[in-house]
């Protein structure tokens, strides 16, 4: 595995004097339960001379170097491609070390430190004389953290106790949530990478602002909002500080940048589960007939609804953690495929769901849709012909109307009101449809029964006597038609039913004319509600 990354080796050239600057980035396993104390080591020396390592956390990678070195603080800029007003937080292993880094620290911080350290918390505080600027981006406060990853914290105490440590990805990227994440980012930019499998989390850390009471969470993370109100009582949260249109200088500068974005541009929708389902298989249902597929960002609940479109899997509904994990894994994944715009269902910002939608929100830049905005363009979902038997002729404008160029997406199938039991279609009609180019092979005729009428079907019967029986046997609708009602054409359409084969085609002829005139006033009506 090794091997294969170490063949993405990347150069990189100084503009200046045209020589080859390459940094080799050694790559070590470690396994948390059974730590390699030589390879900690190794890793702790490299960042006690101010050299650059990305390891483990509980929440993502991070990109580490000594925080008391200002000098280290800038080649972590450097090497992320980041603005150097965006501050870093500092990790720690042992609550004391808290003391030589931070000033003015508030009684409720020994609180939340038992109940949240080690853990995905970073609290901000006035910074001692001992931190750099460099480290805190300018600022007279400091984040501090303890991690909970076993290889975190013995890395923390090999490199002198005090680690800063950004996500440790390109600026702009994604958060990486594996190893192979950083590779991708930062092979060749930094010392070395501890790999020690996935993460946990897979978002970064909530961020409290102790500097101010109540204190104010400046990033949405796993230690939610509730949670820390346990624990000391009323916090607010600083929404104003996650906008990018905010207008003062933000409490938590990072948060001004766009982040975790993805190539493609990302849309949520949002709405109930159903509206969001239909509007995203609208979407993915027009680019696909533009020839554009988009990508969609589903979970096991919703997977199956999806036909259109690249479709990925981002975690259960039933357990939002799953959904954190998967997040930006899945952000990186799209940008291997050839599409311009990613759909993303929306989640409950409820628990970790704030995190999740605070992400998710700034990767799509603030983009997103009502679901409830495209799915009411939809007057019909589903169009059901009935025929007598549904042998020739309402199988044969089902099929004809599945070949028409539809700007919306619907279920077409057919019925009838006289089947007694499943039956393949008339093999005059089918012969007629191969030699247009079709097929009726897969079909069984099907009793018509009430289910079919409801508001969002339009029922089209091939004659009037069908739709009156209808009428008199489930009462009034709205949507029930004959077909020729329906189109404003009242061209005959001839029964075939025991004629010879040119019957059906002719019958073919005033169908195929009759389908074509629906699908023209289809796509009217949806363009209608635009
Ligand atoms: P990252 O290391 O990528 O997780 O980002 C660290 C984030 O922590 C920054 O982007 C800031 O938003 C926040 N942060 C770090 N230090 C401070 C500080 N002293 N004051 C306010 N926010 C901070
Ligand atoms: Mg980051």
């Amino acid at each position: 595995m090794t091997s294969g990354w170490m063949s993405q080796k990347k150069f990189f050239f100084n503009s200046n004097d045209g020589i080859i600057n390459f940094m080799k980035t050694k790559i070590r396993k470690v396994d948390k339960n059974q730590i390699d104390d030589d390879i900690i080591n190794e890793a702790g020396n490299l960042l006690r001379e101010g050299r650059l390592v990305a390891f483990p956390t509980e929440t993502v990678y991070g990109l580490g170097a000594d925080a008391l070195q200002e000098e280290a603080a800038k080649r972590t800029y450097e090497a992320k491609g980041r603005p150097s007003d965006n501050p870093l937080i500092v990790h720690i292993a042992d609550y004391e070390d808290l003391k030589k880094i931070a000033v003015n620290i508030p009684a409720e911080t020994d609180m939340l430190a038992a109940h949240f350290w080690p853990g995905p918390l970073t609290m901000i505080f006035e910074k001692s004389d001992a931190v750099p600027h460099g480290t805190t981006g300018g600022l007279d406060t400091v984040a501090v953290r303890m991690p909970e990853d076993p290889v975190a914290l013995a890395l923390i105490r090999a490199a002198g106790g005090f680690v800063s440590a950004p996500s440790a990805n390109t600026s702009g990227r994604p958060s990486p949530t594996t190893a192979e994440h950083v590779v991708a980012d930062l092979d060749g930019r930094i010392d070395m990478i501890l790999d020690g499998g996935a993460v946990d989390i897979g978002l970064e850390s909530t961020i409290l602002d102790m500097t101010v009471a109540p204190p104010v969470i400046l990033r949405p993370g796993a230690i939610t909002a509730e949670m820390l109100e346990d624990v000391i009582g009323p916090v607010t949260a600083d929404d104003n500080s996650m906008s990018e249109k905010s207008a003062r200088a933000p409490k938590a500068p990072g948060m001004k940048y766009r982040h975790y974005a993805p190539k493609a541009k990302l849309v949520i929708v949002e709405g109930d589960l159903r509206e969001e389902i239909l509007a995203i298989r609208q979407l993915a249902f027009e680019a696909d007939r533009k020839g554009r597929p988009v990508g969609i960002i589903a979970t096991s609940e919703t997977l199956a609804f999806y036909k259109y479109g690249i479709v990925k899997n981002i975690g259960t509904r039933e357990n939002e953690r799953s959904v954190a994990r998967g997040l930006y894994k899945i952000l990186r994944e799209f940008d291997e495929e050839d599409i311009d715009t990613i759909y993303s269902e929306s989640f409950a910002a409820q628990g970790i769901g704030k995190a999740i939608m605070n992400r998710l929100e700034k990767a799509a830049g603030h983009h997103r849709i009502p679901a409830a905005d495209i799915v009411k363009l939809q007057k019909y979902r589903q169009i059901t012909f009935v025929s007598g038997t549904d042998s020739a002729r309402g199988p044969m404008a089902a099929e004809l109307l599945r070949h028409c160029d539809l700007v919306q997406e619907y279920v077409i199938n057919s019925s009838g009101m006289v089947v007694l039991f499943p039956e393949p279609a008339n093999q005059k009609a089918e012969a007629i449809m191969k030699s247009a180019g079709m097929t009726l092979k897969d079909h069984s005729s099907h009793p018509f029964d009430g289910e079919n009428i409801r508001e969002d079907t339009l029922i089209l019967t091939i004659e009037e006597s069908q739709k009156e029986k209808i009428l008199s046997e489930y009462g009034h609708s709205d949507s029930i038609f004959t077909l020729n009602e329906f189109t404003g054409d009242d061209t005959e359409i001839p029964d075939p039913y025991g004629k010879p084969l040119t019957a059906y085609g002719e019958c073919y002829e005033v169908l195929n004319r009759l389908i074509n005139e629906l699908a023209e006033k289809l796509n009217s009506l949806t363009e209608e509600e635009k």
